[in-house]
């Protein structure tokens, strides 16, 4: 790891725990499932050019972004294999989806008759709608599914399908039925068009992958586990596995404040005794939510120091009242371990009524990140 003493607000990210993790879940998949890694905004802000590398190295030849972008970044710092984009590129930018060998989803039938006027030479997946109403084609309607992906077989380069499942992380009875139905519907279409025998056929997210299954899925598309988080709040991830980001920063100066005095902007924190006051060099422009103004907490020397008043732009403040050693330069923790303690993005989350991926996806580019790889 770099020398990071003169950062005012970083991230580190652990590549030795991505590989760790992905090694776990490889394990865990069944047999005939493969990992494909999903890597879109920049990798849920973890770096998705070092993240990609890291597990090309170790096997990983399939990865899925959000955005051509990202796609045409990942292929110009040589990540080979598949690179799949999960949603809508515009059809004029078919050329460069040809150039840089990219695989787009096809939303629907109308833009997959758009996306074969423009050439027949581009890669693509069919995306299958089977209750998210997001993308795909209607699910209900095997028939309609069937001539569809039949008549584009021959149009377009068409390499797969797929289905995005919507509640796999939720197990209470009514959300268990319904990712069994998803899965039933996605096998209908696939058992259909078995005979063109397309290599990419896959229905599994994070939640899907290490808690439902499907014979038909030779593909789990990996994304928030791999980075040590939780699709929902109230899961339990396998042994093991491990956040890989930790977000820092640094105390500017500490003061005391007397009883009455108030806080940042809005006056929203009062103070009803002496309290020693720390400010933090991070705010909502470096990523840190609004919301958790006198709500969280961050970790100095090992201890929880409670944010007090509003976060703004730039700094916020924090009590650390019964932390001693506090002092210009000491670390702050906002993700990540102190001492004992430990706060993860998906504690953050909870507190603001988020996910983890928010939380990771909003750390800003201001926010330098470090890499640690071995
Ligand atoms: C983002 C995304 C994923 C990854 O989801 P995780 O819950 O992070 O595993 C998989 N498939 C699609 C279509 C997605 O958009």
């Amino acid at each position: 790891m770099k020398k990071i003493n003169n950062e005012r607000c970083w991230t580190e990210i652990d590549l030795v725990a991505i590989e760790n993790n992905c090694k776990i879940y490889q394990k865990l998949l069944p047999q005939n499932t493969k990992l494909m890694a999903v890597v879109k905004a920049d990798a849920y802000g973890h770096g998705d050019v070092q993240v990609a590398k890291r597990l090309q190295n170790i096997g990983v030849s399939d990865f899925a972004v959000a955005t051509l972008e990202e796609a045409i970044k990942l292929r110009e710092n040589n990540i080979k294999g598949q690179i799949l984009i999960l949603g809508y590129t515009s059809p004029d930018s078919v050329d460069l989806l040809i150039r840089y060998d990219i695989t787009q989803t096809l939303v629907d039938e109308n833009y997959a008759n758009k996306m074969a006027e423009k050439s027949s030479e581009v890669k693509c997946n069919f995306a299958l709608d089977t209750g998210m109403n997001r993308i795909g084609l209607d699910a209900d309607i095997p028939d309609y599914c069937e001539k569809v992906i039949r008549k584009y077989s021959t149009k377009l380069k068409l390499t797969g399908l797929f289905t995005h499942l919507c509640t796999a992380d939720t197990f209470d009875s009514d959300a268990k039925k319904f990712t069994d139905i998803q899965i039933k519907k996605f096998e209908t279409v696939v058992e259909r068009i078995s005979d063109l025998n397309l290599p990419y056929i896959h229905c599994l997210n994070s939640a899907g992958g290490i808690w439902h299954s499907s014979q038909k899925s030779v593909f789990a598309r990996l994304g928030i586990i791999l980075y040590g988080l939780k699709p929902d709040y109230s899961n339990i991830l396998p042994e093991g596995i491990k956040p890989v980001l930790e977000w820092k920063s640094v105390v500017s100066m500490v003061k005391t404040v007397e009883p009455g005095e108030t806080i940042g902007y809005g006056r929203t924190f009062k103070a009803i005794e002496n309290m020693k006051i720390a400010t933090v060099c991070a705010g909502y422009a470096d990523g840190v939510n609004r919301l958790l103004s006198n709500k969280f907490y961050v970790l100095i020397n090992g201890k929880k120091a409670p944010i007090v008043g509003r976060v703004c732009m730039d700094q916020f403040m924090v009590d650390v009242s019964s932390i001693g050693g506090v002092e210009m330069g000491t670390e702050v923790v906002l993700i990540g371990k102190s001492g004992d303690e430990i706060i993860t993005a998906d504690d953050m989350a909870n507190c603001v009524g988020s996910i983890g991926y928010e939380i990771v996806c909003d750390i800003s580019n201001r926010t330098k990140r470090f890499f640690k790889d071995n």
